[in-house]
C-alpha cells in the first residue's frame, strides 16, 4: 500500500492558490490579501443558489463560477448522481470506484469555481433514454426525497436547472428526470406534511424562484433562439474580469471544466462579455435580470444583523491589501455579534466564513500532522501540532484536543508575532476514532441506488473528515474554535511538500488477482490470494468461499505478517463442479474473534486526492463449458478496457500490441486481432497503421473491432474494409430481446452452439453506436432494440476479407466478459475462432 504512496503521490496542480473550504480537505489553504477580499464580500452577501442536473459534468461551470464569484452568492452543484455509468479515458476504473474519480473531479471544479458540492443516493446505472426507465430504476420517491432534502439543508432563494423538465426523450432520462425532480421538489421542501423524516434534522424551505438554464441550443438552432419570445428570459452577461485574481470568469469556468479529466471535458478558456439564458419557471419575473430581484440579500435579512451590516461595510471600505491584519478588531466584533444570531442557519455559515478571514488575516496557520498515513485502531500515531501567528494581533491558543478521543495536546500558550509553535504527541487511535472510507460504498446497493444507512450522511460529496484536532484560540479578545483534519505530509524529493488524507483502516486486506475467473474446463485452477497487513505483527488465517459443488484446498491457511504494509501471497486450489455453475469466492481473513473481508482499492491520479478505499472482496467464478480455436492473440488498447485479461480466462495467451511496433511480421504471428474500445477515436496512429491490418486480413487473419463513437473522425477513419456508418444507435435494455439473424453463420456455431440463451443476464446494456449502414458484403448476425424502437441490426457485422475475416461490434463485451456474462464469452470465442475450422480440416 505505502509503496504506491510514495511512488505516485498525488500533487495538487490548481489555478489559483485559493482552495475553497468545501471540498479538498487535505492541501492547506492559504488565502492572499486579494482573496482575503473577495471572501469579506462574500461574506456580505446572504443569498443562495441551487444548480441541478444529473451528472458531473453536466453542471454549467460559467453559471456556476458566475454565482459565487461574481454575485458571491453561496452556490451549490447538485449532482443526482456521482456518474459511475460513465466512461474513463485516463484509466481503467469503472462503475464504483470511476463514480469516486467523478466525485473528486466535481470537488476540484467546485475548488476551482467557488461553488460546493451534493449530491443524492441515486446511482448513475448507465444510459437511459427517457425520463420513465431512469425513474423505474432510480428509487424515484427516494431521488426525490434527496432532492427535497438538498433544498432544505442549502436553503436556496434561487433554484436553477440545467435541463428542460417538459421535453422527455430529447436526452439521457437522468437529464430530464433531474429537471424533473426539481420542479416537483420546489414545492415539497416547503410541505411539513412531506418527507417528515427528514424534519427531525433540518427544517422546511421554500425557495423564492425557479429557472431553465436554457440557450439557443433547446431551440434548435441560433435563428430559431432569435425568434422566440424572450419575456421570460433573465439575461445575464457572465463574462465578468476579476481583477483580483487576474481571471475573466469563462476562464475560471475552463479551468473548472477541465477538471472532468476522465470525460475528455479538458476546456480553453476565452475572454470576453458572454450571455446566459435562465427562463424562469417559478416565482416571479424579476425585471432587471437579477435572479435575486426582491430578496433581501444583505444582513439585514436576519434578525440582528444590521449591526454586523455596519460593523462589515466599514472593514470592506478600510479593507488594507498591504496590512489585512487591520480588520481583525472590527471582524472579530462582527463574529461575538453573530454568536447571537437566532438564525441557526446562516449563524452557522457566516461564523465558519468569518473564522477563515480572521485566522487569514492574522497569517495563522494551523496543521495537524500524522507520521503515517494510515492506521489501525489500537496503535498509536505520531502527531504534529503547527500553530503559528503572522500578526501583531494577540493570540492565544487556549488548548488543541484531539476531537475523537478528547486527549489534550496543547494549554494556554501565547502565539507571539512569527514565532512558529510545534508540538509533538503520540496518539493511541482507539475506538473513538471514525471510518474514513467511502460512505456511499460501505454497504451494497441496487442497480440504481446507493445504500446510505445514516440519512444526515445523504447528499455529502465525500465522509466528512472526522479524525480531527480542535484548536481553541482567542483573537483579539474573541474565542475562536477551528477543527482541521488530521492529515499525512511528508516530503519528497521531487515534488517537495506532500499532503495526502490521513486514513483509519482494518488490521489487514486482501486481495485476488482477478474479479472474474473463468473455468472453461473441469480442471482445477491456482488461485493465488495477497493479504496485506496494516498493522505491525499480524497473524491470523485465510480461507476461501465458495458455492456449493466447488471444491477449495486448503481450508485455511495460516499467515504472519511481521511488518505494517508487507504483503503474504497464498494459494488455493479451486475445483469447479462438471456441470455449468456460477458464485462469489470471497477470501476471509480471520484473527481472533474478527473477520476481514475487504479489498483495498487505490486511486491515484494528480488532479484529485489519492483515495484509498476498502471494498468488499470477492471474484465472480464461471463454470462455462467453452470451446475455442486459435492461442495467440493480439490486442491494441484504445481507451482502455479489461478484455486482454478476460481473453487470458479462457486460455488464450493475449499479446498488446504498441501500435507504433506494427508490421506484417509482428501481425503474422496472431490467431486474430482485436481492437480495443474507441482505439480509433482516441489513438492517432490507429489511422496511418490501419492499411496493415487490412493487409493482414487479406491473408487470412481476424481483425475484431470494438465499439467506436461516431462523430468525432467522420466514418470513415475506422477504416473497416467495406463501407459502413456507424450511427448512435443503442440498446441500452441489457434484457431486450435479441433475435439471431444468421442462424447457420459460423459465428453462432462454431466452435459454440449459441442460442438466445447466452443473451440472458447481460449487464448495463447491449451496445452501442451500432453502424446503421453498410455495404453487402457485411451479414448482420443479430436483432435487437430498446422498447418502442425500430430493430438495429448493426450490432455485429461480419464480412469476408481476402483470405481473413473482418467483424465490427458495438456489442458491450467490454462490460460483458469483465462481469463474467458466460453468453458474452462463448460469442467473443467464436469471433476468434472464424475461419478457423475449414483451415484445420485443410491441414488435415
Ligand atoms: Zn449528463
Amino acid at each position: 500500500m505505502r509503496k504506491s504512496y510514495v511512488i505516485l503521490a498525488f500533487l495538487f496542480v490548481f489555478a489559483f492558490a485559493k482552495i475553497y473550504a468545501q471540498g479538498i480537505t487535505v492541501q492547506p489553504v492559504k488565502p492572499t490579501a486579494s482573496e482575503i477580499y473577495q471572501d469579506l464580500q462574500k461574506l456580505n452577501f446572504l443569498g443562495s443558489v441551487l444548480y441541478v442536473a444529473a451528472h458531473p459534468d453536466d453542471e454549467n461551470t460559467t453559471a456556476i463560477s458566475y454565482f459565487a464569484n461574481t454575485v458571491k452568492a453561496r452556490t451549490a452543484y447538485l449532482s443526482l448522481t456521482r456518474g459511475d455509468g460513465g466512461q474513463n479515458i485516463i484509466g481503467p476504473e469503472l462503475r464504483e470506484l470511476l463514480g469516486v474519480i467523478r466525485t473528486n473531479e466535481l470537488l476540484a471544479a467546485r475548488a476551482t469555481d467557488g461553488g460546493e458540492q451534493r449530491f443524492t443516493r441515486a446511482n448513475d446505472f448507465g444510459y437511459s433514454k427517457h425520463p420513465d426507465e431512469t425513474l423505474a430504476i432510480w428509487n424515484k420517491e427516494e431521488v426525490l426525497g434527496d432532492v427535497v432534502w438538498a433544498i432544505r439543508t442549502f436553503k436556496p432563494d434561487v433554484i436553477i436547472n440545467r435541463f428542460n423538465h417538459r421535453t422527455p426523450g430529447s436526452t439521457h432520462g437522468h437529464h430530464t428526470s433531474s429537471a424533473m425532480l426539481s420542479v416537483e421538489a420546489f414545492d415539497l421542501a416547503g410541505d411539513t406534511s412531506k418527507y417528515k423524516e427528514q424534519l427531525e434534522y433540518t427544517d422546511t424551505w421554500k425557495p423564492s424562484r425557479q429557472f431553465f438554464n436554457t440557450s439557443w441550443w433547446f431551440y434548435g438552432s441560433k435563428e430559431k433562439f432569435d425568434e422566440a419570445d424572450k419575456s421570460k428570459l433573465v439575461q445575464v452577461d457572465v463574462g465578468t474580469y476579476y481583477p483580483s485574481l487576474g481571471l475573466s470568469n469563462t476562464e475560471i469556468s475552463s479551468l473548472s471544466r477541465s477538471q472532468h479529466k476522465s470525460q475528455g471535458f479538458g476546456n480553453t478558456g476565452s475572454r470576453g462579455s458572454e450571455d446566459t439564458y435562465f427562463e424562469l419557471l417559478r416565482g416571479e419575473m424579476p425585471t432587471n435580470n437579477d435572479v435575486f430581484q426582491g430578496i433581501n440579500t444583505t444582513w439585514t435579512r436576519v434578525k440582528g444583523g444590521k449591526a454586523i451590516k455596519t460593523i462589515l461595510d466599514q472593514v470592506v471600505t478600510d479593507y488594507d491589501f498591504t496590512a489585512p491584519e487591520k480588520s481583525i478588531p472590527q471582524l472579530a466584533k462582527a463574529y461575538a455579534l453573530v454568536q447571537q444570531l437566532d438564525d441557526a442557519h446562516w449563524k452557522a455559515i457566516k461564523s465558519k466564513e468569518l473564522q477563515d478571514i480572521i485566522t487569514a488575516c492574522a497569517g495563522i496557520y494551523l496543521e495537524a500532522a500524522a507520521n503515517t498515513g494510515y492506521a489501525t485502531l489500537g496503535s498509536e500515531v505520531t502527531l504534529k501540532l503547527e500553530a503559528i501567528n503572522r500578526s501583531m494581533q494577540s493570540v492565544m491558543l487556549n488548548s488543541a484536543v484531539v476531537t475523537s478521543s478528547n486527549q489534550q495536546l496543547a494549554s494556554d500558550t501565547p502565539l507571539a508575532n512569527n514565532n512558529s509553535l510545534s508540538i509533538e504527541a503520540t496518539v493511541t487511535i482507539d475506538d473513538s476514532f471514525k471510518d474514513t472510507s467511502a460512505y456511499w460504498l460501505r454497504e451494497e446497493g441496487t442497480l440504481g441506488m446507493y445504500r446510505v444507512d445514516d440519512p444526515t450522511m445523504i447528499g455529502k460529496p465525500e465522509t466528512p473528515q472526522q479524525n480531527k484536532v480542535k484548536f481553541d484560540l482567542t483573537i483579539a479578545g474573541v474565542p475562536i474554535s477551528i477543527e482541521k483534519p488530521i492529515v499525512f505530509k511528508y516530503n519528497d524529493r521531487v515534488k517537495g511538500e506532500v499532503y495526502e488524507p490521513f486514513e483509519i483502516v482494518p488490521a489487514v486486506s486482501s486481495k485476488l488477482d482477478s474479479k472474474v475467473i473463468i473455468f472453461a474446463k473441469a480442471e482445477s485452477k491456482k488461485i493465488p490470494v495477497t493479504v496485506t497487513a496494516h498493522q505491525d505483527n499480524f497473524s491470523g488465517s485465510v480461507s476461501l468461499t465458495a458455492p456449493s459443488g466447488w471444491t477449495i484446498t486448503p481450508k485455511s491457511v495460516n499467515i504472519s505478517i511481521a511488518l505494517k504494509g508487507a504483503e503474504q501471497k497464498v494459494i488455493f486450489s479451486v475445483t469447479p463442479p462438471s456441470t455449468d455453475s456460477e458464485g462469489d469466492l470471497t477470501p476471509v481473513v480471520t484473527a481472533g474473534n474478527k473477520t476481514y473481508t475487504k479489498e483495498l482499492v487505490t486511486i491515484d491520479y494528480a488532479h484529485i486526492p489519492l483515495q484509498s478505499l476498502f471494498l468488499p472482496n470477492k471474484a465472480k467464478i464461471v463454470r462455462l463449458d467453452i470451446e475455442r480455436k486459435g492461442d495467440y492473440i493480439g490486442y491494441i488498447q484504445g481507451a482502455g478496457d479489461a478484455v486482454p485479461d478476460n481473453l487470458t480466462q479462457i486460455g488464450y495467451q493475449v499479446a498488446i500490441i504498441e501500435p507504433s511496433t506494427i508490421t506484417p511480421e509482428l501481425l503474422a504471428q496472431f490467431d486474430a486481432v482485436v481492437v480495443g474500445i474507441r482505439a480509433y477515436n482516441v489513438v492517432d496512429e490507429m489511422q496511418a497503421k490501419q492499411p496493415l491490418l487490412l493487409d493482414y486480413v487479406k491473408s487470412g487473419g481476424t481483425l475484431i473491432a470494438q465499439y467506436n463513437t461516431s462523430g468525432r473522425w467522420g466514418d470513415t477513419k475506422i477504416g473497416a474494409p467495406y463501407e459502413m456508418q456507424l450511427s448512435r444507435d443503442r440498446v441500452t435494455d441489457e434484457n431486450s430481446e435479441v433475435r439471431i439473424l444468421a442462424e447457420n453463420h459460423p459465428i453462432m456455431n462454431f466452435p459454440n452452439k449459441l442460442t438466445q440463451k447466452d443473451f440472458e443476464g447481460w449487464t448495463q446494456e447491449r451496445g452501442l453506436y451500432f453502424p446503421n449502414k453498410w455495404d453487402d458484403a457485411y451479414t448482420p448476425i443479430l436483432s435487437m432494440n430498446d422498447k418502442g424502437e425500430t430493430a438495429k441490426d448493426g450490432s455485429l457485422l461480419v464480412a469476408p476479407y481476402g483470405d481473413g475475416h473482418y467483424i465490427y461490434t458495438g456489442l458491450s463485451f467490454f462490460r460483458e466478459l469483465p462481469a463474467g456474462v458466460s453468453g458474452a464469452y462463448k460469442l467473443f470465442a467464436n469471433m476468434l475462432s472464424i475461419g478457423k475450422q475449414e483451415k484445420s480440416e485443410i491441414k488435415q
